[in-house]
């Protein structure tokens, strides 16, 4: 009677301290402040005004056009380019505002409308509208995952990315000396069994539409090779593999493959966690393809910028990344040189899209 009597408050006394004292804790909410102690170099605004070669705007008005401003001054952003430009008259739309509000401050990039794929005037028809959008004013084209994933012709097959019937489109930027920036797939682990071996676990458990199976619509391999073999089909055209093609985790692979396709360049928008877990294979990275490496960030959320100024441009040990979900693991700066980063930043991105005023940089 006693032993029961003494288990019960001890048991009760367990309760009263479960907030300190839990025996499982979820993934989620597991999250404790690092203990380590070391020097802290919080970077919110970029060292060199930087062009982020991949953001998405769904509305260019005026208004929105004056509010960006204000938010890429405080970030040292001297230039957006907005890849949700659309085409015809949306672009056009877009492009006068542009012009009338922040004339140096945006760019715009075309899409491609896939629908009718197959049908005879289809290519000729898109090819006309991308030159037609590049008179009005877009810089490059971009091609969003849907190709590959649930672009389908017209018979209802799935367009693979290096679909013969889009070929003239590819040549018609290398004749208008437009890059297009492509994103295909995503990362390898949404086609992998959702488990305790699957770095994505908790970005699929509270993202579940993005879980793919190789026949959802294809193996992830299969849309990868696809991507591949047109950057071979068209190495006159120059390519932006968006999110380092998916291969930030393996930069020795993404090293071959840039060393057999001179006419791609990689923007790292959304895969910083990537990079900031393995500084020292990073810097390296970095250091070989300088000239082909552009900044990106993809989802428009302007405090998450500093994630990426820090691990660029500071040697900070262990600091947090912004999104649990792309990386339970925490950050260590690369350290890059001005050098570099300038590059990174600003010069290269110059290079494909002349238009862009050069004295708003260094
Ligand atoms: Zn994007």
């Amino acid at each position: 009677m006693k032993q029961v009597f003494l288990g019960i408050v001890f048991c009760i006394m367990a309760g009263i301290g479960s907030a300190q004292s839990k025996s499982n804790i979820d993934f989620e909410t597991y999250n404790p402040p690092s203990s380590l102690v070391v020097p802290q170099h919080v970077v919110t605004k970029a060292k060199f005004p930087f062009i982020d070669i991949h953001n998405h705007q769904g509305n260019l008005s005026p208004q929105t056009l004056t509010g960006l401003v204000k938010v890429m001054d405080t970030l040292n952003m001297a230039v957006m380019i907005n890849l949700s430009g659309s085409n015809g008259d949306r672009l056009k739309q877009s492009v006068e505002n542009i012009k009338a509000t922040a004339p140096k401050r945006f760019v715009v990039f075309a899409n491609i409308n896939f629908e009718g794929v197959g049908e005879s005037t289809w290519t000729q028809k898109a090819v006309k509208q991308l030159e037609e959008d590049v008179k009005n004013g877009a810089s490059g084209l971009k091609i969003f995952k849907t190709l590959g994933i649930s672009v389908k012709d017209n018979e209802g097959k799935r367009v693979a990315v290096d679909d013969e019937r889009l070929n003239d489109i590819w040549k018609k930027c290398s004749d208008l000396k437009i890059p297009v920036l492509i994103h295909t797939a995503d990362p390898k682990q949404f086609w992998e069994p959702m488990d305790n071996n699957n770095e994505r676990w908790l970005e699929l458990v509270t993202r579940p539409g993005r879980k793919r199976s190789n026949t959802d619509p294809a193996p992830w391999q299969q849309l990868i090779s696809e991507q591949h073999r047109l950057f071979k089909k068209h190495p006159n055209t120059t390519f932006i593999n968006a999110h380092f093609g998916w291969y930030a985790s393996d930069l020795e692979k993404l090293s071959k493959l840039m060393d057999e396709m001179k006419n791609v360049y990689v923007e790292f928008g959304a895969v910083i966690a990537e990079l900031g877990r393995q500084p020292g294979a990073a810097n390296k990275f970095f250091t070989r393809y300088q000239d082909r490496i552009l900044f990106g960030k993809d989802s428009w959320v302007p405090d998450e910028y500093t994630t990426y100024f820090r691990v660029l441009e500071t040697k900070d040990e262990y600091f947090p990344y912004h999104k649990k979900y792309h990386a339970f693991w925490a950050m260590y700066g690369m350290g890059l040189s001005d050098e570099i980063l300038k590059k990174v930043y600003y010069k290269n991105a110059l290079r494909l899209l002349p238009s862009i005023d050069k004295s708003l940089f260094p």
